[in-house]
């Protein structure tokens, strides 16, 4: 069990990626405490996961001081779909901030490595195609999004300077979409609305034309690539890319997704939201040199497993997927 006895804190870990980490770190032997405010994140998200002797769950909001003895801390604690993130934005940027300096000021207390989930959000609009750890991003500091973007900008300031003026052990890794069982139903992420909406039968909201761009990674092989960061050597501190550099414009998607389910859904094409990124693709050459990780699941196979995960979950199965 590699991490036997080990302490492990996951801000957030009732959401969508921190329950799958909560999971796999328990697999591999490690007591986890899992602090969360449920804000997006559920109760049956890590109900599985509540009988487990080395499970422990604490309501908590990272924006106040948290005072817990651990060895390491995984920060992933703040909503992340633009839908949640817009619904409170200053509430948004106390998370990212305000929660960064806790989880630091924790870690510096306790000497724990730390984890922060980044996002190519940081990236903005990109004007370098695919986005490589050096580009600088093009945000936009007052738009709809920067309570998000300029948020998680901000937190890997904090990162970077506990670790030069503190001496804290960081790890910070820029998350591409990721997607897969227990992504909430409903906020608004372009995967989750083109699947429950192709399962209802009701017509897929296309944004925009549909040209614009993401690259979807399956969320087994994010947790891996995060775990790998986390077990690298100290000097590697991130930032580093995590996604699937596999691109699909937003038309092609919705056309899988409709395939797969064996839907006969129209799209409807919708106005694209405020700020809306025209493409996003990860450049992972340092996460493949570094941690020696790429992604192992493609979208169709990955795709599949969330269409069945919502037909078991949601009761959404009038249309069964293709085989
Ligand atoms: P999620 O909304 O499912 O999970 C976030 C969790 O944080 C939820 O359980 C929520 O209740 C909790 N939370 C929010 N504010 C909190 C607070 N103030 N105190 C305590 N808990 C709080 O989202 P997710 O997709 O699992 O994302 C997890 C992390 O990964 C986030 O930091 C997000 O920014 C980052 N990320 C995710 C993606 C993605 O595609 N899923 C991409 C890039 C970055
Ligand atoms: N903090 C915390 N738990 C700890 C130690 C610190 O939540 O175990 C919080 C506390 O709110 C503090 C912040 O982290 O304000 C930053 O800590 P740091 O030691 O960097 O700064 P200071 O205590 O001087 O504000
Ligand atoms: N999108 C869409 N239909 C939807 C939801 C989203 O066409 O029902 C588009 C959205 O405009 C964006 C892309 O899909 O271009 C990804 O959106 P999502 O909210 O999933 O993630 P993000 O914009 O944060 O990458």
């Amino acid at each position: 069990m590699k991490r036997a006895r080990k302490r492990i804190l996951v801000t957030g870990g009732a959401g969508f990626l921190g329950s799958h980490l909560c999971e796999r770190l328990l697999a591999e032997g490690a007591e986890v405490l899992c602090v969360d405010n449920f804000y997006t994140g559920a109760r049956d998200n890590i109900r599985h996961l509540t009988a487990n002797p080395r499970f422990e769950v604490m309501r908590h909001d990272v924006t106040l001081p948290l005072y817990v003895e651990v060895d390491e801390i995984f920060n992933l604690a703040c909503p992340a779909s633009p839908v949640h993130y817009q619904h409170n934005p200053v509430q948004t940027v106390k998370t990212s901030v305000h929660g960064a300096i806790n989880m630091l000021g924790l870690a510096k207390r306790l000497r724990a490595k730390i984890f922060q989930a980044s996002t190519s959000e940081v990236y903005g609009d990109p004007a370098m195609h695919p986005q490589p750890e050096h580009y600088r991003g093009n945000v936009n500091p007052i738009g709809v999004r920067s309570c998000y973007d300029e948020g998680k900008r901000c937190a890997e300031t904090l990162f970077f300077d506990y670790h030069r003026q503190n001496g804290v052990n960081i790890r910070v890794a820029r998350i591409f979409n990721t997607y897969g069982p227990r992504m909430h139903p409903n906020d608004g992420r372009v995967v989750s609305n083109f699947i429950t909406q192709a399962l209802r039968g009701e017509p897929l909201s296309l944004y925009g034309g549909g040209s614009q761009t993401r690259s979807f990674c399956y969320v087994d092989d994010l947790i891996e690539g995060i775990l790998r960061l986390m077990d690298a050597p100290d000097d590697v501190t991130g930032p580093i890319n995590l996604g699937n550099p596999d691109e699909f414009t937003m038309r092609a998607l919705a056309e899988q997704v409709l395939r797969l389910t064996g839907s006969t859904s129209p799209l409807v094409l919708q106005p694209l939201p405020s700020d809306d990124p025209r493409q996003r693709c990860p450049d992972i050459t340092v996460a493949t040199q570094l941690l020696g990780w790429q992604p192992q699941i493609p979208l169709q196979q990955g795709l599949r497993r969330t269409i069945d995960y919502f037909i078991d979950h949601l009761g959404l199965g009038d249309s069964q997927p293709a085989a």
